[in-house]
């Protein structure tokens, strides 16, 4: 029950959510018969202060030897200048390349306390229980060509969407495979009226759907999809879609749970899975403790139910999260009027406690489900 963990804070406000997330995790050990340990990595920003580049080839190296990585965020304005190939977001889609990591899953739960954080009514968001499949290594941040050049019209610019047969297969599959586990509902989102490549993603769902034809598939276009997770958030269970699409989408969904700081993230692919909170390096808010950990703690939680099969202390991290939110502890972007603020570092002292207070959480996150 001994596991390696990589550790790539990355920038921003990335270090900060990890060093809570190692608290947290270090807590975990003394509860329970499990063990891990850390090295760290640099990606991003940090990576290029120190290399010159913001993927070291020993970073890759690390994760590929790692039993999980755990990652903050990556960019700040300090970077953005870069010409593309060396900025630091282009470091996170090098790993994720290089890692074979294809599939992004993001769940979307709205927690019953947090209702009033979200701009969304009560009645649209109660009971949002989804989850989001990406494609992550494919698609427009992939394709080349990718240019300015001149053309027979002056300037002009070029992105390339490409995907191949397999590349769309192997998530679509993925999102079956996820939604058998679920309420076997899967839509799939495109833009297949405009899009060649929407065409060949629509075709392969049907083919696949025959397969799986205990999930009921939808079609639906992305520029509908985005009106329908505001509207009727309820009726989905899983969403697959491609990475650009995927981006868009779960930064939309995070509106229903209060913040971009509650949405946790899965990149799975052939070798170690890849655990991140989906919110990036926030350059507003780093450096002032105020950053909202707990989307980092619900990737940490992800980590241990997927990687390590260690159910019973994820939940125990979810239950203490629930509980600290119901007892009316909130982080700034999580404003709502009557409840307490806290710092980052106080959060995650928060949620440590909880922890200790296993079983008096369940009791508590019990008791208000029954009473809703
Ligand atoms: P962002 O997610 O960093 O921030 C968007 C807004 O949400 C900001 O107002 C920020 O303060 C707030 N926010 C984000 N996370 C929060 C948290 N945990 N607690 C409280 N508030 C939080 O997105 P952005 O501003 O578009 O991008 C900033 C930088 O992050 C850019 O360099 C971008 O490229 C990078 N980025 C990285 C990742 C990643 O590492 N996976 C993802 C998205 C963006």
């Amino acid at each position: 029950m001994s596991f390696n963990i990589a550790l790539l804070a990355g920038d921003g406000i990335g270090p900060e959510v990890m060093f809570e997330s190692v608290l947290l995790l270090k807590e975990i050990e003394k509860l329970y018969n499990c063990s891990f340990s850390f090295r760290e990595g640099k990606v991003g920003g940090v990576a290029i202060e120190h290399y010159g580049t913001p993927l070291p080839e020993e970073t890759v190296e690390l994760c590929k030897r790692s039993d999980a990585i755990l990652l903050g965020a990556v960019g700040g304005p300090a970077w953005d200048h870069l010409p593309v190939e060396i900025r630091p977001e282009t470091g996170l889609l090098q790993l994720r390349k290089q890692l074979g990591l294809f599939a992004n899953l993001r769940p979307v739960k709205v927690i019953p306390p947090l209702t009033k954080s979200s701009p969304l009514k009560d009645s649209v968001i109660m009971g949002v229980d989804l989850c989001i499949v990406r494609e992550l290594t494919g698609g427009l941040y992939f394709g080349t060509p990718r240019e300015r050049r001149i053309g027979l019209e002056g300037e002009e610019v070029i992105d390339t969407l490409v995907y191949k047969r397999y590349e769309i297969e192997r998530i679509v599959r993925e999102a079956f495979e996820l939604a058998r586990l679920r309420k076997r509902k899967l839509v799939s989102v495109d833009k297949a009226n405009v899009l060649e490549s929407s065409r060949l993603w629509r075709e392969i769902a049907d083919a696949l759907s025959i397969e799986y034809s205990d999930v009921k598939l939808e079609h639906m276009y992305i520029d509908n999809a985005a009106m329908q997770l505001i509207k009727k958030p309820i009726e989905f269970d899983v969403i697959v879609t491609e990475n650009m699409f995927g981006d868009i989408l779960s930064d939309e969904a995070s509106v229903l749970t209060g913040s971009i700081g509650m949405l946790p993230s899965a990149s799975i692919g052939n070798g170690p899975s890849l655990y991140e909170p989906i919110h990036g390096s926030a350059p507003d808010i780093a450096g002032r403790n105020v950053a909202n950990p707990l989307a980092a703690f619900l990737s940490v939680a992800l980590m241990l139910r997927y990687s390590f099969g260690l159910s019973k202390e994820a939940e125990c991290i979810e239950g203490a999260v629930h509980s600290i939110l119901l007892e009316g502890y909130r982080t700034k972007d999580l404003a709502d009027e009557g409840k307490t603020f806290v710092s980052t570092s106080e959060m995650g002292a928060l949620v440590r406690d909880a922890i200790q207070n296993k079983y008096l959480d369940y009791e508590l996150v019990n008791f208000y489900e029954k009473c809703r």
